[in-house]
């Protein structure tokens, strides 16, 4: 029996080349180089980069393409996008909700972004994001992976029907426990959301996903809180802390202290270069802080770190792309990660790494692991940044499920003839 696909001369994200890709019944079967085997479909990839595909760990599918929507964000400000979310909120219905989510699965599959985790606010006693997603994560599996988080975005104690539309939310079947802390009333009512949040996971067998700290007071520290109980109740690799933009402006002393608690309780961290650096630093005349979190501090630590991307042309950002390359980008300029281990890292902080903050199963290159697959127009990692490279096919269980022309332009100056490529070769698909 031939093989479904065979991908042949692919350069892989750890650096090897020449590898061949075989794929049988949805998972691939081998890596390695010079495979002799007949195969449904081959695609010459030509010493371009085949990476697993893009992970975002923190998004906002509810809001996701309501630009405009009752109105724009005039003032670009993190409090007109919420005011702007407030206004939107009781307008929302469920079929309109559905069909922007479904139109941004598919520019997701076209940029080779095939698992996402999504917030999803439940402070809304309709629960219409949370019917609305529920409805697209089904009809999406079989082109991406959609993970749902009960997002209570009001406070989970501020909001007087929080708690109530959580659990419902839990009970209808969104998989992931959200919270908010630093937007409780006061520090110790943040800790104790995190407490009972965090509880409620270990009860149901729930990963926990928090917006945690996102704000420059260098005194907010749900994350100690947030490290502390998952150690307390076992949760070790199952919680993920998100923004940790606090941390940019803590003391370094008390930093020195926290980073191997984050570290000995598992806690997975998520930045979120793209809004952090246009919504850190408001308060600030000059110097403007930056806000992102201390990604090489934690790192160095042995903490597992990701990028996201978190908003795209909603109440709060008005631009995005269903591009992680454009997140990584912007992560490796913001966060300084320019040595060669650190660009390569902001590669992994798009894919492998949102991954394992998931715990998304059978995800990576490996024999056994599932055929979803990107070929890139681009050699290796640092190029596919630099070019935020054009995927040229998008496999999914084996399936290429997207194909993008390669980028090349032709040139008409009389005196030098020819064209612009992108990258010097382009892979092609044999029937
Ligand atoms: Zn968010």
């Amino acid at each position: 029996m031939p093989l479904d696909l065979l991908i042949r001369y692919a350069n892989l994200p750890d650096g090897r080349t020449n590898q061949d890709i075989a794929v049988k019944d949805g998972r691939i079967v081998e890596v390695r180089p010079a495979i002799e085997a007949e195969a449904v479909r081959e695609i010459e990839a030509r010493n371009r980069l085949v990476s697993p595909p893009f992970v975002d760990t923190h998004f906002h599918m509810d809001a996701t393409l309501s630009l405009g929507i009752p109105r724009l964000n005039e003032s670009g400000t993190l409090l007109e996008g919420i005011a702007l979310w407030g206004e939107l909120k009781p307008l929302l219905i469920v079929e309109a909700v559905v069909e922007r989510a479904l139109r941004y699965c598919d520019l997701a599959v076209a940029q080779g972004l095939l698992a996402i985790r999504t917030h999803v606010d439940v402070c809304d006693d309709r629960l219409t994001g949370v019917e609305a997603l529920l409805d697209v994560r089904e009809r999406m599996k079989p082109y991406l992976d959609l993970q749902l988080v009960a997002f209570p975005q009001d406070g989970y104690y501020r909001s007087p029907s929080a708690a109530e539309n959580l659990k419902r939310a839990l009970d209808m079947g969104v998989d992931v426990v959200g919270g908010i802390p630093h937007f409780e009333r006061t520090m110790q009512d943040g800790a104790a959301s995190v407490r009972a949040l965090c509880e409620i996971a270990a009860e149901r067998g729930l990963r926990v996903d928090m917006h945690c700290d996102e704000t420059d007071d260098p005194l907010s520290r749900h994350i100690e809180t947030l490290a502390y109980e998952t150690h307390r109740l076992g949760l070790q690799g199952r919680v993920v802390g998100s923004h940790l933009t606090s941390m940019h402006s803590m003391d370094n002393h008390y930093v020195s202290k926290l980073l191997p608690l984050i570290a000995e309780a598992g806690v997975h961290a998520v930045a979120n270069p793209v809004i952090n650096i246009v919504i850190q630093g408001r308060h600030d005349t000059y110097p403007k802080r930056r806000g992102l979190t201390r990604v090489a501090e934690m790192r160095s630590h042995g903490v597992n770190v990701a990028f996201g991307q978190d908003c795209v042309m909603d109440p709060w950002y008005s631009l995005g792309n269903a591009d992680m390359l454009e997140v990584a980008h912007m992560g490796l300029h913001v966060g300084q990660l320019t040595s060669r281990e650190a660009m390569r890292f902001c590669f992994d902080a798009v894919t492998a790494n949102p991954a394992r903050a998931m715990g998304l199963e059978g995800y990576g290159l490996e024999p056994g692991c599932h055929a979803d697959l990107v070929v890139l127009q681009a050699e290796d990692p640092i190029e596919a940044i630099r070019l935020k490279a054009t995927r040229l096919f998008v496999v999914r269980r084996g399936q290429i499920i997207a194909e993008t022309p390669a980028r090349r332009t032709a040139l008409s100056l009389p005196e030098r003839p020819g064209a612009v490529d992108a990258a010097n070769y382009a892979p092609r698909a044999v029937q």
